[in-house]
């Protein structure tokens, strides 16, 4: 695996699970619950690209597509800050954009190609949650093809970018946690697993107590399975 850089995500302990850190030339999913903190490692991660590669960035910039609204300048502020960046300089170095809708998403990914050629410094690109438009708009059984369909396509397409231009890619997917939960929802399987196969790194993060959370490395080809604990903190993820 040449030319496989990583970006930290302030925690060792995650780190350390994902083999150093968020992996260039792949796409890492994050799943789980509502609250279990995928929102909180995009955030951190599109601050901490920024880092010089001594701290554990890849002195870069991100691209940030938001299809919830879960999206916060002032996340991005404190965690700047706790890092020792000017809280203008990161904002500056996000490019932020809000996917409506599938069709959008899939319009901002297509265009995605353009705008890395132009600005080769984005070294990650991050689609916070990847799933969620697909579920609202492809509901029940008879569109359940033509949703794989269109989401392999985009997370392919995603897998591409990674690969061509050498820069990380994230996803994240909301699974309940509950087994009965995913009755209604065939593409999610009992245990929380989706069916959907992409190459990549997949982590599963659960609540623990307080600000603990638990992230669990799921089949990945060349990293050991194991379950690592972190924390959310006003400052960022943390160990
Ligand atoms: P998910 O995206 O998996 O639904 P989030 O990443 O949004 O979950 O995590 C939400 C959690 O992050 C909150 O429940 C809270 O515990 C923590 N959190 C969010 N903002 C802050 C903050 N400013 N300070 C400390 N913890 C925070
Ligand atoms: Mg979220």
């Amino acid at each position: 695996r040449a030319n496989v850089r990583k970006i930290t995500t302030s925690s060792q302990a995650l780190d350390g699970l994902l083999g150093g850190g968020i992996e260039t030339r792949t796409m890492t999913e994050f799943f789980g619950e509502f609250g279990s903190g995928k929102t909180q490692i995009c955030h951190q991660v599109s601050v901490n690209v920024q880092l010089p590669p001594e701290k554990g960035g890849l002195s870069g910039k991100a691209v940030y597509i938001d299809t919830e609204g879960t999206f916060r300048w002032e996340r991005i502020e404190a965690m700047a800050k706790a890092q020792g960046i000017d809280p203008d300089s990161a904002m500056s170095n996000i490019y932020y954009m809000r996917a409506i809708n599938t069709d959008h998403q899939i319009a901002i990914g297509d265009d995605l190609q353009e705008l890395i050629n132009k600005d080769p410094a984005i070294k990650v690109v991050i689609v916070d949650s990847v799933t969620s438009h697909f579920r609202a708009e492809y509901v029940g059984r008879e569109n359940l093809a033509v949703r794989q369909q269109k989401l392999n396509k985009h997370l392919h397409q995603l897998v591409r970018l990674a690969e061509v231009y050498e820069l990380a890619v994230i996803v994240t997917n909301q699974v309940m946690s509950r087994p009965d939960m995913f009755y209604g929802d065939p593409t999610v399987a009992v245990g929380g697993h989706t069916l959907y196969h992409t190459p990549g790194i997949r982590v599963q993060v659960k609540k623990s107590r307080g600000n603990r959370r638990i992230a669990r490395m799921v089949d990945a080809p060349h990293l050991p399975e194991g379950e690592v604990v972190f924390a959310i903190t006003e400052e960022g993820i943390r160990d």
